[in-house]
């Protein structure tokens, strides 16, 4: 009778242990895509989203940002994420030429560039991005930021890049080499994928009085929750 009790106490640990291993597997399984406060901000009704700006949303605009899981990137709520960035970008109030998820209180890895390089100019979102190597070659031009409001600057940059990616989708990972304007561009949305802006780039930054007179006939709405 006790060897029966120690032999049952003996097998009982390693039926615990598959027991939460598997609870925990299905837990993660389960596990909804995005954190709560993702979910809210994507979920919204409105197609328009909040521009994050500067000094207010420095917290989210100078944090880096996240992959998305697997589970992420095939989530409605990432096709939702993303239709809206595109939105907003494309919107007369913002009219921009590039937006990064943090720009829109994200912290993750997916921006929309405007293919300058490419015929009829579209817009591309690019997932889990990073920037793989620079030409050597810089290149000044102006830059202005929906997120930093009504300046724009004077910013080196490089004039060729090496960019890997995933597309909505696809779990292929794609590398490619993009040139002149739009490698810029990628460059400046993957900036603040790492928390950084052009400002802190720039040779000269300046106030840029026509683009703020534009931007004043908007209003914008900042969530309560922010
Ligand atoms: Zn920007």
């Amino acid at each position: 009778m006790k060897d029966a009790l120690k032999m049952s106490g003996r097998m009982l640990l390693p039926a615990l242990a598959a027991l939460l291993l598997l609870t925990g597997v299905v837990l993660l399984e389960n596990r909804p895509a995005f954190t709560a406060r993702e979910r809210q901000m994507i979920r919204r009704s409105d197609s328009l989203m909040y521009v994050t700006v500067l000094p207010l949303d420095s917290a989210i605009l100078r944090t880096p940002s996240a992959d998305f899981t697997p589970r992420e990137l095939s989530s409605k709520d990432l096709r939702t994420l993303l239709d809206k960035m595109l939105f907003t970008v494309q919107h007369p109030s913002q009219d921009g030429v590039g937006i990064a998820a943090p720009q829109v209180g994200i912290n993750r890895r997916a921006i929309w560039v405007q293919r300058f390089d490419k015929e009829g100019e579209p817009f591309e979102c690019y997932l889990n991005v990073r920037i793989d190597s620079l030409s050597p070659e810089l290149v000044r031009g102006p830059e202005g930021c929906l997120s930093v409001p009504p300046q724009r600057g004077i910013v080196p940059r490089h004039s060729a890049v090496y960019v890997s990616y995933l597309r909505p989708g696809s779990s292929e990972r794609i590398r490619e080499h993009v040139e002149g304007y739009t490698a810029i561009i990628f460059q400046h949305e993957c900036d603040h994928l790492d928390g950084r802006l052009y400002i802190d780039r720039a040779d000269t930054v300046f106030v840029s009085a026509p683009w703020a007179e534009e931007r004043k006939a908007f209003s914008y709405d900042r969530p309560v929750w922010w």
